[in-house]
Order: C-alpha cells, then sequence, then structure tokens
C-alpha cells in the first residue's frame, strides 16, 4: 500500500541539505518515506491526499508524560492561581485516587488522553507510572502504558509515599518494585529534587534500573537549582527534563555529554513559575526537546503546539527551532532514529496542517491546525 501527498505548500523533513522544502511531494510505501522531492514529480501511489498548498509537518514526539491516572486537581489548579504555591507533595493527592481505580478504568483513561495527543499531532509519546508508589500499583499502571507504547518509563521514585521510610522506599522502588516493573519499562526515571529525592538516592534508584536494563532519564532542576543534571550526565541519561534552574556548569555538562536537556513549558504556565531559558541552552550546543508532561498536577495540556508557542513566546525559541524541539528534539530524548524527521526510510508519522506553514504552529496559538494525522501502523 503507497499513498502520495501531492501540492505541499511546505514540507518540513529535517533533511540536512534541505530541511524545509517548498512545492512539494512525498510518497509513502510500506509505512515509510519512501520518496521526497517536488510535487510535480510526485510517482503514482495507491492513494493520493491533495495537500492544496498546506503545510506537512513530522508528527509531534512527546518524550515526557504521565498519561495513566486517576482522578484530577483542578481544584489545586484554581488555588494555586488564586496563589499558593506548587510544591512536590501533590502527586500524592493522585496516588490515592489512582490506587483506588480499577486497571479497566486507568485504561480507558490513559487511552482517551492518548486520542486526544494523537487528534492534536502526537503520533509518538512516551508514558510513565509513578501514581501507584506500591508494587501492584506500579506494575499496573506500566502495564496499562505498555498497551500504548513501548516508550514505557518507570517512575516508582515519584515521590516517597504517606507514611513510608525514605530508606526502606528506596530499597523497594529498587528491589521488589523493580522487578514487578522491569518487564513492562524501556526507562528508569526519578524526580530529583528538593521534596522528593536527593542525589544519592537518586543514583541509587538509576543504577539499579541500569542494571535491570532499563535506560535512564531524570526529573531535573524544576524547582530550584540542584544536583539533578550532573546526576544525569554521569550516568549517561537519555535526557535531563525541566532544566528550569541551570548554572553555567550544568549548562556545559549538558553540551559536553549530550544528554538531552527536555523543556516542559506546559509546567512554568500552570505553576506560574519562570521558564527555562531555552535560547542558552541552543547557544550552548545543547540538544533540546518540547514536551508537554501531560499530568494532573502541574501541566495538564495534551497539546504539543501550546508548548511550541509557549517555547517561541516565553523561552527565546524561534518557531522553527521550537518545533525541531517539539519532533527531533522529542526522537533524541528518546533514543529513536525513525520518527521526529521525514527523512527517506523514516515512519510515515506526519500532520497536514490547516496552515501553509510551520509558523502558525506559534503564530496561531489554541487554533487547531491539525487536518490530517498520518501515522505508520507498522
Ligand atoms: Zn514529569
Amino acid at each position: 500500500m503507497s499513498t502520495a501527498i501531492r501540492g505541499i505548500g511546505e514540507l518540513v523533513t529535517w533533511d540536512d541539505d534541505q530541511p524545509i522544502r517548498r512545492d512539494a511531494g512525498l510518497v509513502i510505501d510500506d509505512g515509510r518515506v519512501a520518496w521526497v522531492g517536488a510535487s510535480a514529480d510526485t510517482p503514482a501511489a495507491d492513494e493520493v491526499i491533495e495537500a492544496d498548498g498546506a503545510a506537512v509537518i513530522p508528527g509531534f514526539v512527546d518524550s515526557h508524560t504521565h498519561l495513566v491516572f486517576a482522578g484530577d486537581r483542578a481544584e489545586e489548579f484554581a488555588a494555586r492561581m488564586a496563589g499558593r504555591r506548587y510544591e512536590a507533595g501533590g502527586i500524592r493527592t493522585t496516588v490515592a485516587a489512582t490506587r483506588a481505580a480499577s486497571t479497566e478504568q486507568l485504561a480507558a483513561g490513559a487511552e482517551a488522553r492518548l486520542a486526544e495527543l494523537r487528534a492534536q499531532g502526537t503520533t509518538t509519546v512516551e508514558i510513565k507510572s509513578g501514581y501507584g508508589l506500591d508494587v501492584a500499583t506500579e506494575a499496573r499502571l506500566l502495564e496499562v502504558a505498555a498497551a500504548l507504547t513501548p516508550e514505557t518509563t518507570y517512575l516508582g521514585a515519584h515521590v516517597v509515599p504517606s507514611g513510608v521510610d525514605p530508606d526502606a522506599y528506596i530499597a523497594l522502588v529498587t528491589g521488589a518494585m523493580l522487578e514487578a516493573c522491569a518487564p513492562h519499562a524501556k526507562w528508569i526515571d526519578v524526580f530529583c529534587e528538593t521534596g522528593a529525592f536527593d542525589a544519592d538516592q537518586a543514583r541509587t534508584v538509576l543504577r539499579a534500573g541500569q542494571a535491570a536494563g532499563l535506560l535512564p532519564r531524570i526529573h531535573a532542576n524544576q524547582l530550584g537549582y540542584g544536583p539533578g543534571v550532573q546526576l544525569a550526565c554521569e550516568v549517561g541519561a537519555a535526557a535531563a527534563d525541566h532544566c528550569t534552574y541551570l548554572s553555567d556548569a550544568d549548562v556545559a555538562a549538558l553540551a559536553e555529554t549530550g544528554v538531552v536537556a527536555g523543556l516542559l513549558p506546559g509546567v512554568e504556565f500552570s505553576t506560574r513559575h519562570p521558564y527555562p531559558d531555552a535560547r542558552r541552552l541552543l547557544d550552548a550546543g545543547v540538544r533540546v526537546a518540547i514536551a508537554t508532561d501531560c499530568n494532573p498536577g502541574t501541566s495538564y495540556t495534551s497539546s504539543m503546539s501550546f508548548c511550541i508557542a509557549l517555547a517561541v513566546r516565553e523561552m527565546g525559541l524561534t518557531p522553527t527551532e521550537a518545533l525541531h524541539a517539539a519532533t527531533q528534539g522529542g526522537a533524541w530524548s528518546l533514543q529513536r532514529t525513525d520518527v521526529g524527521h521525514l527523512r527517506l526510510g523514516a515512519r510515515a508519522d506526519l500532520v497536514v496542517l490547516n496552515a501553509p506553514s510551520h509558523l502558525h504552529l506559534a503564530y496561531r496559538p489554541g487554533v487547531p491546525l491539525m487536518r490530517q494525522v498520518v501515522r505508520a501502523a507498522v
């Protein structure tokens, strides 16, 4: 089965020679990008999509979400907007609701949110556990996540649950819980932050995960300066996510090691915190990703376009740099070479926009611009 898309006003491939083409065509064969060129030269195919001058972009790669949970925290958001500060402990509210939910309820909620992401152009998504914080519930969350994406992350070390000794909890996270969760996870993650886990605890968690065959990533430097980014570089993490408060040494270490800085501007929007300085990171040669961090507490958005608009308006990126971070950057973060771009051989995951140019993603914030989302079945 082959599909040709003709009349593409602007095609974003991120190809080295010509990252953005005008008046282009593209052919999909067997779920892969098989041909890219001038619209007039587009080869015949089984099916034809007429883009009529619309822009085509790679599908978004959302490299950081917490899609599996129960309940919501709308009241907490309203209270925060009325002046209350966010602290890491709000996670425990969602933990109580999640533990009480059946696996079927959790799956239905996650599927509904995934459909929401897909409709808004996200074709690859990472999903974390972290609202169970006991062996059985963490394993249930990861089973639900694994049915939806190969990019699953074990985040037993999200916070220490209420009434549990921190040392005993680390032993559980790196012992019985890891054993139950590792078969359903690709990644291991830890929330390294005041109020969650310190550097030594976080290192213990990530090293245990690596020993069990999981790949490390980390929540780091969200609420203040701290050791998380340096730890990410030390253990060879794929990504350090948040990166809101970075020292010069942190920025240098990210650039040196190639650890991806995952920026989550929906969080700063929803918590009224200062935004990370994406411009500073790009100028230093750091690889940058943008993700939603879709979660009920601090960023309940599933819209990558919204995050792109924030990155442009508040974080110093150009619209093109922001789109790159939301596609190729996300693929780097997940160590995927087959998504996040539309070079020959890529998965044919793409979006036809209701717009002549990708600039409209930031230029028209809050507007549904997804005319057609194409996602390879293979
Ligand atoms: Zn997160």
